[in-house]
């Protein structure tokens, strides 16, 4: 399996839920989601109403999760959690909506999953706070409209481009969460070494953060990992050697590049020439599904400069030939 997978779907181990920030201040990095959201909550909680509707998007493991959670602590109101999949029928999301208590926050993971049916009745809960819904079948069926309690929906998908336009406009804020610069990886690394009880010096951590694809989730894996070979294999204390040596063993490249970004980026040098390729040859020549490669393993690889979407198809840059030591094609893009 994919180690340094960013997906937290194989469940949360519970040094997770300790290390996650729990307030904005804690939150580090995105400095320009912070700030605004600093100065929305702060108007909201000046009016006494509840935050307008939220969006985050952003690659796996960025934090939208925990900035969902960050808002309700922000607002001091309660969360309730369910996802896009999970809601299969009208009533689902009924059931969700009418146990909410005033002000809550309802965090919808994979927004973008939403069955249509379902996003019908978002719609009149997310703007006026209503519940329309059909109850019975045929000539008995009727309809019934119940108010809601305030509530402020934060909705988390991996592209804002996956939702359907009307869902989108609902949403009075939108946000989007980028890749995380090494330093503020380092911050994490350390925040997260301290809170694990770990000693680490700041060239370990920094060579964690180097090799964490700009992910918090992935660096807080990886600590993990480093964690237990520096327990095992030197005195538990993780400098740059040890770190450099456990990710090595876990190939982890310098790069942070795992073995799925090498092969997409091998795969269209060896297979393709470099590229121009589709999506869809590439996806069947590695095996994956296409929205793998589009949300999770190639908007860290564009944004690295390894590899770039063009009008014909995606092709590798110069640095991606360099990276695996080969000499560029002549017509690669810098
Ligand atoms: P997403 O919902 O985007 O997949 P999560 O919110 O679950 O990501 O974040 C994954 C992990 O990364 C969290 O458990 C948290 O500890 C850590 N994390 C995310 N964002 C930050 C941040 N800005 N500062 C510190 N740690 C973070």
């Amino acid at each position: 399996d994919r180690l340094i997978a960013a997906d937290a779907r194989e469940g949360e181990e519970p040094i997770d839920r300790a290390i996650r920030p729990k307030r904005l201040t804690d939150y580090i990095g995105q400095p320009r989601v912070r700030e605004q959201l600093e100065i929305f909550i702060g108007a909201a909680r000046g009016r006494d109403e509840s935050l307008d509707h939220t969006l985050v998007f952003g690659p796996p493991g960025l934090g939208k999760t925990t900035l969902a959670h960050i808002i309700a602590a922000e607002m001091g109101v309660g969360l309730k959690s369910t996802s896009g999949p999970v809601l299969e029928r009208a009533g689902d999301l009924a059931a969700m909506l009418t146990n909410l208590d005033a002000g809550d926050v309802l965090f919808i993971d994979e927004i973008h999953r939403l069955s249509p049916v379902v996003e019908e009745i978002l719609y009149p809960a997310m703007e006026d706070f209503q519940l329309d819904i059909m109850i019975g079948e045929g000539p008995a069926a009727r309809s019934i409209k119940l108010d809601l309690p305030p509530f402020t929906l934060v909705g988390a998908t991996t592209r804002a481009g996956l939702l359907t336009s009307p869902l989108r406009d609902r949403f009075g804020i939108v946000q989007r969460l980028e890749f995380y610069a090494i330093a503020e990886l380092t911050e994490i690394v350390t925040r997260s070494a301290r809170l694990m009880r770990v000693e680490t010096d700041i060239e370990g951590a920094l060579e964690v953060a180097r090799r964490s694809r700009g992910t918090p989730r992935i660096a807080n894996r990886l600590l993990r990992r480093v964690r237990d070979y520096a327990e095992v294999r030197g005195s538990g204390r993780i400098d740059a050697e040890i770190a450099d040596r456990a990710l090595d063993m876990l190939h982890v490249d310098h790069h942070g590049l795992d073995h799925m970004d090498r092969r997409l980026l091998l795969a269209m040098i060896e297979k393709f020439d470099g590229g121009p390729v589709g999506v869809d040859s590439l996806a069947a020549a590695i095996g994956e599904e296409r929205d793998t490669i589009e949300d999770v393993i190639e908007p860290f690889l564009i944004q690295q400069g390894l590899m770039m979407r063009t009008a014909r198809g995606r092709v590798v840059t110069r640095q991606a030939w360099l990276h695996f030591g080969l000499a560029p094609d002549e017509t690669a893009a810098d």
